[in-house]
């Protein structure tokens, strides 16, 4: 057999996490398309993690929006824009500008971005438009503008690798920045870099840390105050620098010095003992890159978490020199991009600020518009909680899903269906935001649509089409572009391509800036439509005349009017603790293999079989206390909502705390939406919610049933199932179930899950248990499996990939399915661990009790973790848990 040749290659940036990783994307000579990371690009150089090695097979169209809709309905383009341009003008002519506003997103270009942001603030004259990187990392920007006078990331991915300690703070980098993870453990195999977790949690990236610092959630503060005080006490202040380039270092000390060590001990939940050992590595080492992410920034102390971290790097003077800095890491693949041309409802394009009056003036010149937003719009959470009140009329909402993303999830969906009128541009009507839209509009999804983003290093890299936009989709640039048009600003959204709106901006960058703004790509300002289709990555600054520095500050010449830095006194109060009614802490994060809401991540079995149904991490002693067992289904509640998830009890979570993922919606399970429980309270500078965390009990879902199917076609929900949870298989679908009634009839449940199934009747095999409740009913065909259902009072024992393997392998043994485990010949490889080689945990413990001791040699045994290298994480705890154990079986 031959292998298939490339015909066609483009390179493309890879959609997910700000990483930003370079890719090529290539028809091969069978027609199927390949995703590969690229060697050329800088942030990346050929590698890719699991979600981006997978991208290839989310490109389908099932689910995809191809045509505008106005009620449900297919409309004509003209008749859904003027719409659109009609519902906003009315608002605007009856209440004012402030009445509209735009909820956007990091997924877009920096181009949608660009145009998003001129119509709101410069034409329509309000400031509302907000994006959803408000929830990611506003708290940074924020941060970066008190400290820094403009939100710059001061430090490169390369400081990563020229580091002696990397110290990553709130932060799961191996399963949200999987490529950045890979450099590091890649760099540090060959020299000795020392890293420190700090995160309430154990998580995979704990699996290279020299120290895990397991701090008490929302103990941040205290901990980097401590550090600000051991470095003056110390004698490792860089005087001169401090001096010379900062201000406010005595005052910022002082807010720190009401902390003994005692009661930093104490706030943290660490010992004394380690509080020093990384203090004093700290002080100790030159080359230090403090990196944070989601964690410190999903806080309602966000903004001074960011600053109590740059702080203690002013205050050693480690900042914007090869292998140090503050670096924050960005969750989403453009809200750089976003933040660079002012899609945060406080900012103005090119960096400039809305608060300042002359740089309102430099904006509305350059855009030669009518009017100019005089003052910040709603932030994210008060932008919905208007929409609430009714002082939001109409309301357009692009590439996100605020009905799950929001904190107080129900209240942003109430708040939508009582909106007059709600616009959705996205590629897929199949979301919880898209049921509240009056008009839907279908946009261009990746490989479709051409532009530009941003990484976390400020590397501006191009997504290119390599596929055929389908049906009526376009570009969400060229949405808002025809609707501005229509709204009587035709001269100022004729655009003839994303190429003429990054001209526009890149121009803007350069003007009248002359050194005074950070941000300045005027190098790339006049390209034509062939240069910018052949752009290469390139970081800013990139101005047209004054030599640059691939890094920010040096030598001070911060972006405040005296160019000195601000310490900032960030006096540390305790987070609030818990109640008798809500006693656990809940944090919230992501999983490995899943993005965001899973419109794209879930279409892609393969990513799937990582984990398939949301989950309640806990504690065995809490799990103990409130009566949850393993593999049950636990109710979770907090003081605004409550969800059922299934129960992982495990010892790597803290006592007192629980985790829940943040990505399953109402499209994959019915009760799972984790934002429902969290408050809507925000850090008071950023505006940020505090995502991450919400008190809550919980309590065992006391199913009476509990059920399993595995079907080759999508299962329809039983009427019985009060939980269920559905996620794709490799040859069909998986359901799990549970109901809290007594199961009437198990054969007719699967009949009523699959009309297939039902079509098949004569093939169907039986296996009842009615005194033990004990049910098993699957339905063959010629071709093999169409479907199986299994139920028990008790949560069933049947192992999942193994089950959705049956679907896929004629001819099969029909006794093993009703024995729901595989027969003497087969071998059940468990879990899914490597998602590339599809390897599961079974066969990874059987390969450690074999002799292998290395993630190294499990790679050359089974292949697992030597493609995209996003599970060689696990496969590390494996292996440390196993060789564990069995040497100890041995010793005994
Ligand atoms: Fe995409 Fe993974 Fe790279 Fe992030 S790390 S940009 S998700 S391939």
């Amino acid at each position: 057999m031959t292998t298939p040749e490339a015909i066609e290659s483009v390179r493309t940036t890879c959609p997910y996490c700000g990483v930003g990783c370079g890719i090529v994307a290539s028809r091969l000579s069978n027609g199927q398309l390949e995703v590969k990371g690229d060697a050329e690009h800088p942030a990346n150089f050929g590698r890719l993690c699991s979600k981006g090695s997978a991208l290839a097979q989310t490109l389908s169209l099932d689910d995809r929006l191809l045509h505008p809709r106005i009620g449900g309905e297919r409309v004509s383009w003209d008749i859904a824009l003027n719409r659109v341009a009609d519902e906003f003008q009315s608002a605007i002519a009856r209440h004012g500008p402030d009445s509209v506003a735009f909820y956007v997103s990091g997924q877009l270009l920096t181009e949608d971005y660009y145009v998003a942001n001129k119509l709101m603030k410069g034409f329509i004259g309000s400031a509302n438009i907000d994006t959803n990187s408000r929830l990611c990392m506003a708290s940074s920007v924020a941060g970066h503008r008190r400290a820094f006078g403009s939100d710059t990331v001061p430090g490169c991915y390369e400081d990563i690798e020229l580091a002696d300690v990397v110290v990553l703070v709130g932060s799961n980098l191996a399963w949200c920045h999987p490529v950045l993870y890979q450099r590091l453990e890649a760099a540090r195999a060959e020299r000795d870099i020392r890293v420190i977790v700090i995160d309430p949690r154990s998580t995979a990236t704990c699996e290279i840390a020299d120290q895990h610092l397991a701090l008490a959630p929302g103990s941040d503060v205290a901990l980097f105050n401590g550090l600000l005080q051991h470095i003056a006490n110390s004698q490792h202040l860089d005087a001169r620098y401090v001096g010379e380039h900062t201000q406010g270092f005595d005052a910022a000390l002082v807010a720190t010095t009401s902390l003994k060590r005692k009661d930093i001990a104490r706030a943290t939940g660490l010992s004394e003992v380690s509080i020093a050992e990384f203090y004093d590595l700290f002080i100790a080492t030159e080359k230090v890159v403090t990196i944070y992410s989601q964690g410190v920034n999903q806080s309602t102390q966000g903004t001074d978490k960011v600053n109590a971290i740059i702080n203690c790097h002013l205050a050693t003077g480690r900042i914007g020199r090869p292998g140090m800095g503050p670096f924050s890491v960005t969750g989403q693949p453009n809200a750089m991009g976003g933040r660079e041309v002012g899609g945060l409802a406080n900012m103005l394009a090119a960096h400039m600020s809305l608060e300042s009056a002359a740089d309102r003036d430099t904006v509305q010149r350059f855009w030669q518009s009518p009017r100019i937003a005089q003052m910040a719009g709603l932030k994210a959470v008060d932008l919905f909680r208007a929409v609430a009140a009714g002082q939001i009329k109409a309301l357009w909402i692009m590439a996100t899903n605020p009905v799950d993303s929001m904190p107080e999830a129900d209240v942003v969906r109430d708040a939508l269906a009582r909106c007059p009128f709600v616009v959705v541009s996205d590629v897929t009507d199949k979301t919880d935001t898209a049921a509240y839209a009056h008009v839907l509009l279908p946009a261009l999804a990746w490989g479709e649509k051409s532009g530009t983003v941003t990484n976390s290093e400020r590397r501006i890299s191009r997504q290119r089409t390599f596929l055929t936009p389908p049906g009526d989709a376009k570009p969400d640039w060229w949405h808002m572009a025809e609707v501005g048009n229509r709204m009587g600003f035709a001269d100022a959204f004729d655009y003839a391509g994303p190429h003429a709106i990054f001209d526009e901006y890149a121009r803007m960058t350069a003007f009248e800036n002359g050194g005074r703004r950070d941000l300045d790509i005027g190098a790339y300002a006049s390209m034509t439509a062939y240069d910018y289709d052949a752009l290469t990555p390139f970081q800013w600054p990139a101005r047209k005349t004054a030599k640059q520095s691939q890094r920010f500050f040096a030598d001070g010449g911060y972006f405040t009017p005296d160019r000195r830095a601000r310490f900032i006194a960030t006096p540390f109060a305790a987070p609030r603790t818990s109640t008798a009614r809500y006693p656990l802490l809940m944090n919230t994060g992501r999983v490995r293999d899943q993005w965001h809401t899973m419109t794209r991540t879930a279409k892609s079995p393969r990513l799937m079989s990582h984990i398939g149904e949301p989950y309640l991490e806990i504690h065995p002693d809490d799990a103990a206390l409130h009566g949850l067992e393993a593999a049950g289904l636990a109710s979770v509640e907090s003081a605004h909502g409550r969800i059922v998830l299934r129960v992982q009890v495990t010892s790597r979570q803290r006592r007192g705390s629980v985790f829940v993922p943040m990505h399953w919606t109402d499209q994959f399970a019915n009760n799972a939406r984790v934002n429902a429980l969290i408050p809507a309270a925000t850090d008071p500078v950023s505006g940020q919610p505090g995502l991450k965390q919400a008190h809550v009990n919980v309590s065992p879902f006391s199913a009476q049933w509990y059920g399993l199917t595995v079907t080759r076609n999508k299962p329809s929900i039983p009427a019985d199932a009060d939980y269920w949870a559905l996620s794709p298989a490799t040859s069909g679908w998986r359901l799990e179930m549970a109901g809290l009634q007594p199961l009437p009839d198990a054969a007719a449940v699967l009949r009523q899950i699959s009309t297939h199934v039902d079509q098949h009747s004569g093939d169907e095999l039986g296996y009842h248990d009615h005194a033990g409740q004990r049910h098993r009913v699957a339905v063959f065909d010629n071709c093999g499996l169409v479907g199986a259902f299994f139920s028990a009072r008790e949560p069933v024992r049947v192992s999942r990939s193994w089950a959705a393997e049956q679907l896929a392998k004629p001819p099969i043994d029909r006794l093993s399915i009703l024995a729901g485990r595989s027969g003497a010949t087969q071998r059940d490889r468990g879990a899914t661990v490597c998602a590339c080689f599809e390897i599961g945990v079974n066969q990874i413990v059987d390969a450690i009790k074999d002799g292998c001791r290395t993630v190294a040699t499990i790679g050359v045994e089974l292949k697992a973790g030597t493609n995209c290298g996003s599970c060689r994480a696990e496969i590390g705890r494996l292996v440390h848990e196993h060789a564990i154990a069995n040497t100890a079986a041995k010793a005994r």
